[in-house]
């Protein structure tokens, strides 16, 4: 699996794209988005609220290039980031924030959170 990761007006956001070509949008932890194999790089699109409690419309979208994949972000209809997968850190056992073991943690959503500090690990 490859993960983008991004902040969107606070929002923790990943784009998980599966070995199989599954997409996934996770936000806060929660997954809002899913295609389960996306041939023709629909966008995921999804509505989150920014600092000011204003809704702002939002497209996550594959694409490759250079045969690699990047996620472009727009934010009402203006792009914003492109993302690249982050480096596959093997599966961490521990937090990567502040090293706590994860061993045995409940899963939720293919992550586990840190009891420790609050981060996201995914497994
Ligand atoms: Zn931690």
């Amino acid at each position: 699996m490859m993960v983008f990761r991004t902040t969107i007006h606070g929002h923790r956001v990943e784009f998980r794209l599966g070995d199989f070509g599954g997409e996934s949008v996770v936000v806060n932890g929660r997954e809002v988005s899913s295609i389960p194999i996306n041939w023709n790089s629909r966008g995921h699109f999804i509505e989150l609220s920014d600092e000011q409690g204003k809704p702002r419309a939002v497209e996550l979208r594959r694409q490759s290039r250079k045969f690699k994949y990047e996620v472009i972000v727009s934010v009402d209809g203006q792009m914003r980031a492109v993302l690249l997968a982050e480096k596959d850190s093997s599966r961490p056992s521990c937090c990567t924030n502040c090293g706590y073991e994860l061993a045995g943690l409940p899963v939720e959503n293919g992550e586990k959170r840190c009891p420790e500090c609050g981060r996201h690990t995914i497994v």
